[in-house]
């Protein structure tokens, strides 16, 4: 078994404490690591250390800190393999999965640096004579981010990359259930040669550390992902200290298909956006809309691409899909399925554990269709984050619109169509962050993403997730 150490003002530590928290494997749930649990004092040390570390990052040029963020994204792609083998036994995804993410991860630092160099500032004319305005950009301070454990390092790589970039130190509130990859991002970081205090990570209770942080005035910023409920905590919790707060919380993201779509490419969207990393993705497919006409061929074709997906440990075979990282997600799956028969759906596929994982202690569930749902099913309301996805018809677009619209939560939107006039109606009328057309994913890395309604508020990624982390000062001059 692994005995990890938190990173605090420069040096790898068991803390002040004793107690620990173990990680375990979802493919076995054999336990594979320890992380300490941090410290009230930790926590203190750690917002010191960033704060003492602030004072001289944030007087860097923005090229100085670009290449600190540049070389800590080659050290991640030469360190990628063991990274990403780490996040698999952590995670439970497959391990080409993994990779992906953790080059991806490399790719934000290095999109970062160079979004950084990009912080203009703007002057304003003025009606007196002689006089202008100027809008200057500065780092707020101590940055916290704190994430969930679904997309381990890609969470966190947007919340650290954008803060250094602009000048503010960080301290990252690591998933307990997946600290392993993350802790190695980091060493990655540190290894670039950023001055001690600049990149902290602790390790613990989030309820416990998230209040102390919360609690903590030097800490000037948090970037908060995971559950609307989680979200919310941390926003009272903001009010003592007047903190900035940005919030992407939950989903249950709808996908619209008219009669219109090119069927095939949407039953590859739709297979790939509802099970990829088993539906542990906040704009995985929840519910899924199609036009009646074409509703009976596309769950046909649907359960087919389904049922070729392949399942098992993504360490030691090529797969698509591995166990889901907790087995509390297999229950919360499993309970929305009755839910869904009690009131009349039809189950079309999955539901049950793998025949092959039959014996096996793994958290493995096989990828799960419901079809002819209705909206007081759970399936329809309730965020899932499990490989499940309620199927049903509409007659028409306006029908379509209003229930893809009937949710809390509004961060992704789907769309298939050819059909010029349907997409524009559907592009405007999604109550949504980001809508994706025509393809599975509503995010990349040069364009904001943000959720509306109960998905939160503030954005990462692009322009927005660098803005985020600075403060705007007006500075009105008179030339004498
Ligand atoms: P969670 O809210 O339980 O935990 C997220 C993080 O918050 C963890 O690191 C946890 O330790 C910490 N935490 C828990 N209680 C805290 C508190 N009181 N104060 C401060 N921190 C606290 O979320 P989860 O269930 O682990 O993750 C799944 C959720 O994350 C889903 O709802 C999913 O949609 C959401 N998510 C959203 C996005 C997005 O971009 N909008 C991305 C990924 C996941």
């Amino acid at each position: 078994m692994l005995t990890y150490q938190m990173f605090i003002g420069g040096k790898w530590t068991s803390g002040k404490g004793t107690a620990v928290i173990e990680v375990s494997n979802p493919a076995t749930n054999e336990i594979i690591a320890t992380v300490p649990k941090a410290t009230h004092q930790d926590i203190a040390d750690a917002v010191d250390a960033a704060d003492v570390a602030f004072k001289k990052w944030s007087k860097l040029t923005v090229f100085q800190r670009g290449e600190y963020l540049r070389k800590s994204s080659s050290i991640v792609l030469e360190r990628a393999e063991e990274i990403a083998k780490l996040m698999t036994q952590e995670q439970g995804k497959p391990f080409k999965e993994a990779l992906g993410e953790v080059k991806k991860g490399a790719e934000i630092l290095r999109y970062y640096a160079e979004e950084g160099e990009r912080v203009y500032g703007r002057i304003i004319p003025n009606a007196e004579i002689n006089t202008e305005s100027r809008v200057i950009y500065q780092p707020m301070g101590v940055a916290v981010s704190i994430s969930p454990w679904n997309y381990p390092i890609e969470l966190i790589a947007w919340k650290v990359a954008g803060a250094l970039a602009a000048g503010c130190t960080s301290i990252c509130k690591l998933p307990s259930e997946t600290p392993l990859s993350p802790l190695e991002f980091i060493r990655c970081i540190q290894d670039s040669g950023v001055p001690n205090g600049v990149i902290n990570a602790l390790t613990g209770s989030g309820a416990e550390v998230g209040k102390i942080i919360m609690d903590n005035p030097k800490v000037k910023k948090v970037a908060f992902t995971g559950s609307t409920e989680t979200g919310k905590i941390i926003l009272a919790n903001s009010v003592n200290t007047l903190k900035k707060v940005s919030l992407e919380l939950g989903g249950s993201l709808p996908m619209i298909i008219t009669k219109n779509a090119d069927l095939d490419a949407a039953v590859a969207g739709a297979t790939r956006r509802s099970f990829r990393n088993m539906g542990q993705i906040c704009i995985a497919i929840n519910r899924i809309y199609v036009d009646e006409t074409v509703y009976e061929e596309f769950l046909r074709k649907f359960v087919m691409a389904t049922e070729k997906l392949t399942i098992g440990n993504g360490l030691i075979e090529d797969v698509d899909l591995g166990p889901m990282c907790q087995q509390k997600g297999i229950e919360k799956t499993k309970s929305q399925i009755e839910d869904g028969l009690k009131k009349g759906a039809k189950l079309l596929t999955g539901g049950k554990k793998p025949d092959k994982f039959a014996t096996s202690n793994g958290n493995y569930f096989e990828p799960s269709i419901l079809a002819d749902v209705t909206h007081d099913m759970l399936v329809m309301k309730e965020e899932t984050f499990g490989p499940l996805v309620g199927v049903m018809s509409y007659k028409t677009l306006d029908e379509a619109i209003s229930l893809a619209n009937d949710t809390v939560y509004g961060l992704a939107a789907m769309v298939y169509s050819n059909n010029l006039s349907e997409v524009e109606l559907l592009c405007k009328e999604l109550h949504a962050g980001n809508v994706a057309i025509n393809n599975p994913d509503a995010g990349v890395i040069n364009a904001p993403y943000g959720g509306w309604k109960d998905s939160g508020f503030g954005h990462e990624h692009g322009t927005e997730g660098l803005f985020e982390y600075l403060y705007i000062k007006h500075i009105r001059v008179k030339y004498l």
